[in-house]
């Protein structure tokens, strides 16, 4: 039997291609930019298996033009770019990166909770600017006054595995948890990340610091929108490192500038990349990075292995460790017999 064709829309870190490449042909994408929804498609049609990102756009009309697809292995853990009811109906795997992101991913949110809370990026713009030279003096009581995170409050919205990694490094810092949820934790969970249940209101307006860690779902797209932004603490700090559509980035822009908020951190953005010109570039208070939560040779690495190991069990007839549509099993066995 040939082996399956396997359509890979990037180059990926590490030799979990190579693993790949025993039981598949593996054919990669070589551009920096992603494929267009058109050559997706056309690579779709002639693939049994795609490793998608979450620029690319897996929707229903590329499901049912590819009736060779068996399996869809996504490199992130969030898989809003792909119709999952549709590839569910059509006995079409869905996978993704679960687990092996959480740590970098905590690590980034808690630099950008620093670096909004101690105005970094500005004070670094500070320096290499000139200004500071201008200024004559090398230190002034009331230079570059920021916020101090030990023992404030910090609001965890969605306390999965990224929420609760995020949590595990506050304890570093003294701080009160409060977390919102659609699910509550065990006591016992809550008694050892010392996080308390709060609604989302009261967590919005008791929280210094609300950070954001749900998926991205019709529930969560916009969930931070004006009115929520105005019942955050006044001077208090939002991070996102979640997705960009969950926060209202124009409301986010004018609580910033009416200096309702203090600062904003966000890895995430509605329009990725965030064109240059977005008003929320203009303003100080905020620290912006391009979507690397997990942008760490190890991690990436690591999700690479785990994108392998999915394709490979699947390759054998077996259950992916970290399939996503788990009810697919009942519309078709895994494997390409
Ligand atoms: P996770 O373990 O599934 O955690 C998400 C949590 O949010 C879960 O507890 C989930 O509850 C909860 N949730 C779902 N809908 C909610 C709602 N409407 N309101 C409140 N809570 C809700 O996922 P994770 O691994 O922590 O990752 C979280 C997200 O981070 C991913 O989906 C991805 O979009 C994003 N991410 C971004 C980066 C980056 O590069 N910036 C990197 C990694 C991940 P249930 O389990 O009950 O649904």
């Amino acid at each position: 039997m040939a082996k399956p064709r396997v359509f890979v829309t990037r180059e990926l870190p590490g030799d979990a291609l190579k693993r790949v490449g025993e039981y598949y042909d593996v054919v990669v994408w070589d551009k920096y930019q992603a494929p267009s929804y058109e050559k997706l498609l056309e690579e779709a049609k002639r693939s049994d298996a795609l490793v998608t990102l979450l620029t690319d756009r897996v929707d229903c009309n590329l499901i049912e033009s590819s009736p060779r697809l068996r399996i869809i292995a996504q490199y992130a853990v969030g898989y809003d770019n792909i119709d999952i009811g549709c590839a569910t109906r059509h006995g079409v795997y869905v996978t993704n990166t679960p687990g092996v992101l959480t740590e970098a991913t905590a690590d980034l949110t808690w630099a950008l909770i620093l670096a909004a809370a101690r105005r970094i990026v500005e004070a670094d713009r500070f320096v290499r600017s000139g200004e500071w030279y201008k200024t004559g003096t090398g230190w002034h009581p009331t230079m570059m006054l920021g916020i101090e995170v030990n023992g404030k409050t910090l609001g965890i919205i969605g306390m999965g595995r990224i929420g609760r990694a995020v949590a595990r490094r506050a304890k570093g810092f003294n701080m009160r948890i409060l977390y919102y949820d659609v699910r509550r934790l065990s006591e016992d969970e809550e008694k050892e990340l010392g996080a308390e249940y709060a609604p989302l209101e009261r967590l919005l307006a008791e929280s210094d610091i609300v950070t954001i860690h749900t998926p991205l779902t019709p529930e969560t797209e916009g969930l931070m929108n004006r009115e929520r932004i105005r019942m955050m603490k006044k001077g208090a700090i939002l991070v996102n490192t979640a997705r960009g559509r969950i926060v209202d980035l124009d409301a986010l822009v004018e609580a910033l500038k009416e200096g309702h908020l203090a600062a904003a951190a966000l890895d995430v953005f509605p329009q990725e990349p965030l064109p240059p010109d977005h008003p929320i570039t203009k303003l100080d208070n905020v620290v912006l990075t391009p979507h690397i939560g997990s942008a760490t040779w190890e991690t990436r690495t690591k999700m690479a292995d785990l994108v392998a190991d999915n394709l490979i069990a699947f390759y054998k007839g077996e259950v992916p460790p970290t399939l996503v549509n788990k009810e697919v099993v009942k519309v078709r066995k895994p494997g390409f017999s």
